[in-house]
C-alpha cells in the first residue's frame, strides 16, 4: 500500500485482502493452473463464497451494487495484491474480461440487459467474454472489422470470424462488436450486441495454444465463427453505432487494472528473485546475491517497479478526479511503460533461478508465458507511444 494514496477505507481493507489471498490462493496457486478447470473451478467457487462471507466481494462495484465502492487509486492498490498470485481477481470476480464488461454494461446496458446479464454475472454465477478482435484484419486499429450485424426485423442477424476472444470457453455470453452502420463515418459504424454462447451458429472453434499452451475454461482465448447468429435486436448495447465509443470507455479504466495487477505480478517475482539470490549458493559462503550482476538486477527491479506504481497510482488519481478522457495520456504512458517493466522483472527473475526459472516448478514461467501479451494487447505499445508523442508534440506546432 502506499501511504500517500492510501485512504482509511482502504487501509482497513488491505491487509484483510491480503491475508486472504496469502492463506486461501498461494498454497494452492500452481495446482490451481495446472489441473482441470472443471475441477479447479468447483474450487475457486468455495474461495469465491468465503470471499463474500469475508466481505471481500468485487471491491470496485458500488456498495448497493453488492461491491466495497472503492474509488480507482483505492481498488489499483487492491489490484496489486491480486495480481500477486493468478487467479486473485478471479477469487474476488474482479477478473478481466468480466470487470470491463461488467462496468461497460453498468453504465449503458438496457434494464432488460442488466436483469438478464449484468446482475448474475456481479453475482459470480455466470462468466461472459468479450469478442472484439479478428485474425484477417489488425486489431490495433479499431475500425477494422469483418463482422456484420444485419438488423432483419426484431433481430440482429451475426456473421464473422473472431480470435482471442478470452475467457470465451464456459462463458453464458459474449459482448461481440460488428458492423451495423457500414455507411456511417468509420468511427459510427460498429455496434456492441450480447450473443448468448447457446445462441444457435454460435461454434467455438477452438481454444488458441499460447506459447504450447492451450488453456482451458476461464484461463483460455478462444476462436469464433458466428454463422448466422440470430439474437433480438435488444441485445444491443447502447446506441446503434456507438461501439466505437464504448470500446473507448471500456479500455480506460481496463488499461489500469492490467497495469496494477501487472505491478503485483512484478512485486511477487522480485520477491522470488531476491529469496534465491539470498539462498542459492555458488560456493562455501557466497550466495548467488553476492554478485555484482544479480545486485544490479535487484536494484534496477525495484527502482522500476517504484516508478510504476507512482505513475499507474497517479493516472488513476486523475481518473478519479477528472474520468476517463482527461487521463487518456497518462493511461497510454503506464500501458508500455509498466509493460515493459514487467517484462524485464520477470525475466531477470527467470535469469536467477536458472534452468528452475523456465519450467512449471515456480509461476514464473506461467507469467513469462501469458503475460508475454501485456505488449500486445488493449492497444500495442507502439500506438500508445505514437498517441503519447503526438499529443506531445501538439503543444510543439506539429
Ligand atoms: C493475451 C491476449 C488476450 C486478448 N484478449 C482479447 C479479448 O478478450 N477480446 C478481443 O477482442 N481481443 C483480445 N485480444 C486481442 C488484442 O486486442 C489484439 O491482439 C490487439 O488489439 C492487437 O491487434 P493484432 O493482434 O491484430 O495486431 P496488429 O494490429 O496486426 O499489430 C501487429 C503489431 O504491429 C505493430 N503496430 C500496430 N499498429 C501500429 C502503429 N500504429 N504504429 C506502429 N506499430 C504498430 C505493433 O507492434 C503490433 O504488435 C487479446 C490479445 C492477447 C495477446
Amino acid at each position: 500500500m502506499t501511504e500517500i494514496f492510501a485512504t482509511k477505507k482502504l487501509k482497513a481493507l488491505y491487509p484483510k485482502v491480503k491475508q486472504f489471498i496469502e492463506e486461501e490462493l498461494y498454497p494452492s496457486e500452481l495446482y490451481l493452473l495446472t489441473d482441470p478447470w472443471s475441477e479447479v473451478s468447483q474450487i475457486l467457487d468455495a474461495k469465491r463464497k468465503r470471499a463474500k462471507e469475508l466481505g471481500l466481494w468485487a471491491p470496485y462495484l458500488p456498495e448497493n451494487e453488492g461491491g466495497l465502492g472503492l474509488s480507482m487509486t483505492e481498488f489499483g492498490q487492491i489490484s496489486e495484491l491480486l495480481g500477486g498470485t493468478p487467479l486473485g481477481h478471479y477469487v474476488l470476480n474482479c477478473q478481466a474480461p468480466d470487470i470491463g464488461n461488467i462496468e461497460l454494461m453498468h453504465q449503458f446496458a438496457s434494464k432488460e440487459l442488466k436483469a438478464k446479464y449484468l446482475e448474475p454475472l456481479m453475482k459470480g454465477e455466470i462468466r461472459s467474454c468479450f469478442s472484439m478482435t479478428e485474425p484477417e484484419f489488425a486489431g490495433s486499429n479499431p475500425v477494422n472489422l469483418g463482422t456484420t450485424a444485419v438488423l432483419e426485423g426484431d433481430e440482429f442477424v451475426i456473421n464473422g470470424h473472431k480470435w482471442f476472444t478470452t475467457a470465451a470457453e464456459g462463458a453464458t455470453f459474449a459482448i461481440v462488436m460488428a458492423v451495423t452502420n457500414p455507411e456511417a463515418d468509420p468511427y459510427q459504424r460498429a455496434s456492441m450486441i450480447i450473443v448468448p454462447t447457446d445462441t444457435p451458429g454460435f461454434e467455438l472453434t477452438r481454444n488458441i495454444p499460447i506459447m504450447g499452451d492451450v488453456g482451458e475454461g476461464y484461463l483460455s482465448h478462444a476462436e469464433i465463427n458466428y454463422v448466422d447468429c440470430r439474437v433480438p435486436k435488444s441485445n444491443l448495447i447502447g446506441e446503434m453505432g456507438s461501439g466505437f465509443m464504448l470500446a473507448q470507455q471500456r479500455l480506460g479504466p481496463g488499461r489500469i487494472h492490467h497495469c496494477m495487477r501487472w505491478i503485483g505480478i512484478c512485486e511477487r517475482a522480485f520477491d522470488m528473485m531476491c529469496k534465491r539470490a539470498a539462498t542459492r549458493e555458488l560456493r562455501d559462503g557466497k550466495k548467488l546475491g553476492h554478485q555484482q550482476t544479480i545486485q544490479n538486477w535487484i536494484a534496477e527491479s525495484r527502482a522500476e517497479i517504484n516508478a510504476a506504481r507512482f505513475m499507474v497510482l497517479h493516472a488513476a488519481h486523475k481518473m478519479d478526479q477528472e474520468g476517463s478522457k482527461a487521463a487518456r495520456m497518462e493511461i497510454s504512458t503506464i500501458k508500455f511503460f509498466v509493460a515493459d517493466v514487467l517484462m524485464k522483472v520477470l525475466d531477470r527473475a527467470i535469469q536467477v533461478h536458472g534452468a528452475l526459472g523456465i519450467t512449471d516448478d515456480t509461476l514464473l514461467s506461467f507469467w513469462y508465458r501469458h503475460e508475454r501479451g501485456a505488449r500486445i494487447y488493449d492497444g500495442p505499445d507502439e500506438v500508445h507511444k505514437s498517441s503519447l508523442a503526438k499529443a506531445i508534440l501538439k503543444g510543439y506546432g506539429i
